[in-house]
């Protein structure tokens, strides 16, 4: 979502003359979009702010001028203390007020002395009804946010707090947004949102309708070969969904539904509002829908109370789901204003520590497995990059598995067959071995 944003406001900005450049040396404007989920991401914001000032103080020595501003959740929670801590930052703004970005960098040029420009607003108006449409790079996929925030107030989660309630855009914004990216080369269009299978957008007639509807009517854009979403909740899974994934062959067979822990007690704990066994349903049900589907999901380790049974059922439910595809698994971050703070019997990092370990080794070894699985077969790659070495280009399988193969940098952006000659830990090796 913050990759998604910060390229938003690259073209909000677009307009005005800026273009963005590699390097941060002479730029007239920084922006860094800042992530507040756990205290690490929120730590390096100090550290980066601090490598940029020189670069503002040697510009203002030359009598030039440079703009430092501050982006995203961390600025939502923490506002005006961003600038108290770093006085010389001159904007501060959340996640929903980015559309107003323009009128803020007028405000801080006109300003004489402190700049202090500072808008963590939740404004009723949307931002997308403000919105240029959006630039697709070549690489032939793009990510398109279709909800934002979140009502359901898991324990350990800013999210609800920093991007606020849960929103959807309308079905036709997103579609006429679909088709804009696909004119410009666009192939795989990956629907984002903090909870993106709880979205309810409306329909022409003003009806309320599912993720499962939005897929189906993007299915019927001609252009897109390939659908993604991100990231899901396993209350919010529902019939139309899974329907959409047995009957629209352009929504790829590769989920990430985050379970977070195989424990009911911790479960419970963290407000997920569901227990283990209705997750494996959920997964068994999805697997007749699509029986190649795979899955991928997001832990945590040590939430309070976690004890060494509970994390057993952690382990034990990796091994019954099987999740081949790229997990993300994570030490419990206590984030000040969550009930989960508050709580007394925190988990002393060594355990953390030592059961993250355990669980990313068995993750390790799943992903292993499945991508020896694949060696011997030939799967449609979308190419999105060159590779280190020279000839080499890096792309995606249907099931998100990095594949790289020799190839021609003009098949950027294109979907070739590719045969998987063998399968690492990380990616796949193949051939191409049609060329359209
Ligand atoms: N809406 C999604 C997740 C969004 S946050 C869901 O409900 O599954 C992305 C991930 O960050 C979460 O899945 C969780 O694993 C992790 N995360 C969030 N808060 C955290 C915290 N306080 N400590 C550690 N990990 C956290
Ligand atoms: Fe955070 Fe996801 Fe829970 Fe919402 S559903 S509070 S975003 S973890």
């Amino acid at each position: 979502m913050n990759v998604y944003d910060s390229a938003r406001m690259a073209d909000i900005l677009k307009p005005l003359g800026y273009t963005v450049q590699n390097t941060p040396e002479n730029a007239d404007l920084i922006i860094v979009n800042t992530c507040h989920i756990r205290e690490k991401a929120e730590q390096k914001l100090y550290s980066d702010l601090g490598r940029y000032k020189p670069f503002k103080m040697s510009k203002q020595a030359k009598g030039e001028d440079m703009i430092l501003a501050v982006a995203g959740c961390v600025a939502q929670a923490e506002g005006e203390e961003i600038t108290k801590k770093a006085p010389f930052v001159d904007v501060v703004f959340g996640p929903q007020t980015y559309h107003r970005l323009p009128e803020m960098i007028a405000r801080a040029h006109r300003a004489t002395g402190k700049r202090n420009v500072l808008d963590v607003d939740f404004p009723v108006e949307s931002k997308f009804d403000y919105m240029p449409k959006p630039t697709a790079d070549s690489k032939g996929s793009a990510f398109l946010s279709v909800q934002e925030g979140c009502d359901k107030f898991c324990t350990f989660c800013v999210v609800p707090y920093t991007r606020g309630a849960e929103t959807s855009r309308p079905i036709q914004a997103v579609v006429e947004d679909a088709k804009h990216l696909v004119s410009q080369g666009v192939k795989e269009i990956t629907l984002l949102g903090q909870n993106v299978n709880a979205y309810h957008g409306e329909d022409g007639s003003g009806k309320e309708r599912t993720l499962g509807d939005l897929l189906f009517a993007l299915a019927e854009v001609e252009g897109i070969e390939r659908l993604r979403y991100t990231t899901s909740h396993p209350r919010d899974m529902h019939d139309r969904l899974y329907e959409a994934h047995r009957d629209i062959p352009q929504l790829m067979p590769y989920l990430h539904l985050p379970i977070q822990s195989g424990s009911d007690r911790i479960l419970k704990a963290m407000n997920r509002q569901h227990t283990g066994d209705q997750y494996r349903a959920i997964i068994e049900k999805l697997r007749t829908y699509r029986p190649d589907i795979s899955m991928s999901s997001d832990f945590i380790v040590g939430f309070p109370g976690e004890s060494d049974k509970d994390f057993e059922d952690t382990l034990q439910m990796v091994r019954d789901i099987n999740y081949p595809s790229c997990s993300y698994s994570f030490k419990y971050s206590i984030r000040p204003g969550t009930p989960g703070a508050l709580m007394e019997n925190q988990v002393p990092e060594e355990v953390k520590d030592e059961r993250l370990q355990r669980l990313q080794a068995l993750l390790r070894e799943q992903q292993l497995a499945f991508n020896q699985q694949s060696a011997g077969t030939i799967m449609p790659v979308l190419f999105e990059k060159v590779g280190k070495h020279e000839g080499q280009l890096i792309g995606k399988g249907p099931n998100l598995q990095s594949v790289y193969v020799e190839g021609n940098e003009r098949l950027i952006g294109h979907i070739e067959n590719v045969e998987i000659i063998a399968g690492h830990q990380n990616s796949l090796e193949g051939r191409i071995v049609t060329i359209s």
